[in-house]
């Protein structure tokens, strides 16, 4: 609701200075702001820690009516209501959580416009019964936040979300504004045709995450290692995260027995020791939260110094986002993660027993190999995880661990250039995994059927295995040189940049030690 303009619209600025204490906005956010106090939609894409909140909060401070937050978590929504509360806003939430009583409060001040924000799932904005509830009310907006969660190829699917494009036909006229943290373009696509969002703004940013610092070690002695990265910030706070909660709690323990201050935090505990372990987290200044990724969505600790990985994610997205919780406050943050063989094998098991549908799974092997490709690369991390977002970066940042300490590489000008014909003759819909098929002259009924068998490219790579190919088709990614294409599952395609490597302009270089292969595979028991 209008706060300080009673006689016009109030001043973003003054919200900012008055309510928030802040003194000047960031970035775009002001932009964000003015757009939607003008009533228009608006798609923001800004990563973790650029202050999405405030472009959404700020409008439904400065325009008439309540503003309305579709947010995925009941338990984010917790933290954000307890935190407008202290800035004398008036917020709350209406979920499952509520008892009878505080749900009648909450629905009493909503309908005597008592309310500046009204934060609720998903499931809830689309029913009717929500729908009449504040059917003849002045909204101020509606906030879809994650707004990810729409798409099927995002880390977080939530069908829920889908029904969202709803807000649109029954609440003409009220702006939407749809935020996530996650950008790659087909998400992006994802996210504004689902939530009928193609007459909005879309505010994009650069995600380069300057002061994170990228490492990512082949497991050897996992524990061992682990202590080395963590001997570097003794006085302040990270996370570890783990993919089980056994091995949280095995972590933990064993970090405690080593004089690290850790605490373990996964779904499967007590919530009430949960909870004090995330609050102890979030208050002190020399403590290791080791967790399962259960642990973070929504968590405001500007402070993080590090975030160890001592198990891979399952997609570039999710490293990102889960790295991305460090260095929220500007400061040199660490990111570090060990991988092996292993991983790479529980996390294939994971999608090919999972519940998802065929072309889902390719989808989701497609993303895997992009994750590894940022592990095998030879060339800057930083540049090879915006390459992946489709933000161009010229590389050699200086702080990553292949900046630092360039590792051994090959010259597979030649290689890449057979790997590229392979996908541009084949007509650029085929996986990697076929791909190799063809390159090492595998007679197989996928290759008879295409007639790929006849082709000259057939077999041209027989010189090197199998795995190595594989690893040239994830270097070839991560370089992005190649792209994936979700809609057609997981079909690679060439970049423009691939030309100047057909042209020999363009020189390519492979990591000598490949860590997934022989040798990583037989030491990688953690
Ligand atoms: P996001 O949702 O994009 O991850 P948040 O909205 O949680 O980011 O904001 C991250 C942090 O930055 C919060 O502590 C927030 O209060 C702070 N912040 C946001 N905008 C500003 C600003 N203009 N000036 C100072 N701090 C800000
Ligand atoms: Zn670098």
């Amino acid at each position: 609701a209008r706060l300080f303009g009673a006689q016009g619209a109030s001043d973003p600025l003054d919200v900012l200075k008055r309510v928030y204490g802040y003194s000047a906005f960031r970035g775009q956010q002001l932009d964000v702001v003015e757009h939607v106090v003008a009533g228009g939609d608006a798609v923001v894409l800004f990563p973790t820690g650029a202050g999405k909140s405030l472009c959404f909060q700020i409008p439904a401070l400065c325009r008439n009516g309540v503003g309305i937050v579709v947010s995925p978590l009941i338990a984010l929504m917790r933290d954000q209501v307890e935190a407008l509360k202290q800035l004398g806003i008036r917020a709350a939430a209406l979920n499952s959580s509520l008892t009878r009583d505080e749900a009648i409060t909450v629905r009493r001040a909503l309908s005597a416009g008592a309310l500046d924000l009204l934060y609720v799932t998903p499931e809830r904005a689309v029913t009717d019964g929500f729908a009449e509830m504040i059917g003849d009310m002045d909204i101020a907006l509606f906030a879809i936040d994650e707004a990810h969660c729409v798409s099927q190829w995002g880390h977080d699917f939530r069908p829920e979300y889908r029904g969202l494009d709803c807000l649109r036909s029954r609440f003409p006229g009220v702006p939407r504004i749809a935020l996530t943290a996650t950008a790659d373009p087909h998400t992006r696509d994802d996210i504004i045709e689902r939530l009928a969002l193609s007459g909005a703004k879309v505010f994009t940013t650069s995600f380069d995450r300057p002061n994170i610092a990228y490492e990512i070690v082949e497991r050897d002695q996992p524990r061992q290692q682990l202590l080395r990265f963590l001997s570097r910030f003794k006085g302040s706070s990270g996370i570890v995260y783990c993919l089980s909660r056994a091995k949280v709690e095995d972590t933990a323990e064993w970090l405690n027995v080593q004089g690290v201050r850790a605490l373990p935090y996964h779904a499967g505990m007590d919530r009430v020791l949960r909870d004090a372990h995330q609050d102890a987290f979030l208050k002190e200044e020399d403590l290791c939260l080791v967790a399962t990724v259960a642990f973070g969505m929504g968590i405001d600790k500007p402070d993080v110094r590090y975030v160890a990985h001592l198990d891979l994610p399952g997609s570039v997205e999710a490293y990102y986002q889960e790295t991305g919780r460090a260095g929220r406050d500007g400061l040199p943050s660490e990111v570090w993660m060990a991988y092996g063989m292993a991983d790479v094998i529980q996390r294939r098991r994971m999608i090919d027993e999972g519940g998802a549908a065929e072309e889902i799974k390719r989808v989701e092997r497609a993303k895997l190999n992009a994750l590894l490709g940022i592990c095998e690369t030879a060339g800057c991390r930083r540049q090879a995880i915006l390459a992946h977002f489709g933000e161009a970066h010229p590389g050699r940042c200086g702080h990553c661990d292949t900046c630092l300490k360039p590792v051994e590489t090959w010259d597979g000008t030649e290689a890449a250039i057979k790997a590229l014909a392979a996908v541009y003759r084949t007509g650029e819909r085929f996986g990697a995994g076929h791909l190799v098929d063809v390159l090492v002259g595998t007679i197989n009924e996928k290759t008879e059927r295409f007639g790929h068998v006849d082709m000259p490219v057939f077999g041209a790579g027989k010189d090197l295995p199998a795995r190595t190919w594989q690893s040239i088709f994830r270097q070839l990614l991560a370089a992005g040189l190649v792209r994936t294409d979700h809609s057609a599952f997981g079909a690679l395609q060439l970049e423009p940049e691939a030309r100047a490597v057909f042209k020999r302009e363009r020189q390519v270089f492979f990591r000598k030690d490949r860590p997934t292969s022989g040798k990583a595979a037989r030491t990688a028991k953690g």
